[in-house]
C-alpha cells in the first residue's frame, strides 16, 4: 500500500492572527452588554472583556453565554481583521507544491466553515480538507486530540502544526505517537518538540 503522509496545521494564531479581529469583537461585544440588565455574570463577562481588549486574548472561564457571540464577531463581522502569518503559510505552499496534503485542523467549529475556507482561498493555501468540530462539546484540545488520533490511523505519517504548547503536550501525554512530529509555530519560528 502507498505511504501517505500529511501536514496538519491549526488555524487561529498559527495560520491567522487573530488578535486584531478579536479586540475588535470584544469591544462591540462590551456595549451590546453594557445595554443588558445587570447581573453578576455579566459584569464578571465586562471585566474579562476589558482584558481581551487589552491583551487580545480570551481569560479563562470566559462566560459561556457570550463566547459563541464573541467568536462569532471575531470570525465574521471582523473576519478582514485577521491577519496572515505570511512567512508559515508561504513555508505551506511551498511544501504543497512539493506534493505533500495539507489538513487543516481547528477548534473554531463547523460555523465558521465558509470564513475559514474563504481565508484559506484568498491566500492561495492548497489544502485537502478542513476539519473542524461539529459543536463544543468537548473541551478544544481534548477533541483536537481525538482527531489527530484518527488522522495518525489514516497516514503513516504526520508533521502537526500548532501554536498552542499545551495542545501539543496534550496529545503526546495521550496519544504516545510514534508517527508524528510536532511543531510549535510562533510566527516564523517553527520550534521542533520532542516527546
Ligand atoms: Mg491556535
Amino acid at each position: 500500500m502507498e505511504k501517505l503522509s500529511a501536514l496538519v496545521s491549526d488555524f487561529d494564531d498559527t495560520l491567522f492572527f487573530n488578535k486584531p479581529a478579536l479586540i475588535s469583537a470584544a469591544k462591540d461585544l462590551y456595549e451590546t452588554i453594557l445595554k443588558e440588565e445587570n447581573s453578576d455574570e455579566n459584569y464578571k463577562t465586562l471585566n474579562d472583556l476589558e482584558i481581551t481588549i487589552g491583551e487580545g486574548k480570551i481569560p479563562k472561564g470566559f462566560s459561556k453565554k457570550w463566547k459563541n457571540e464573541l467568536y462569532t464577531l471575531a470570525y465574521v463581522k471582523y473576519s478582514s481583521k485577521l491577519s496572515p502569518n505570511e512567512p508559515f503559510i508561504n513555508y505551506l505552499k511551498d511544501a504543497v507544491k512539493q506534493g505533500n496534503e495539507l489538513i487543516i485542523l481547528s477548534a473554531r467549529g463547523e460555523e465558521f466553515r465558509k470564513e475559514t475556507e474563504e481565508l484559506l482561498s484568498k491566500y492561495g493555501l492548497d489544502y485537502s480538507k478542513v476539519i473542524l468540530p461539529a459543536n463544543h462539546e468537548l473541551k478544544d484540545e481534548e477533541w483536537k486530540m481525538l482527531e489527530v488520533k484518527k488522522l495518525s490511523e489514516i497516514y503513516n505519517h504526520i508533521v502537526l502544526f500548532e501554536d498552542k504548547e499545551e495542545n501539543i503536550r496534550h496529545i503526546i501525554r495521550n496519544l504516545k505517537p510514534e508517527n508524528i512530529e510536532f511543531y510549535l509555530v510562533d510566527h516564523s519560528i517553527l520550534t521542533y518538540i520532542t516527546k
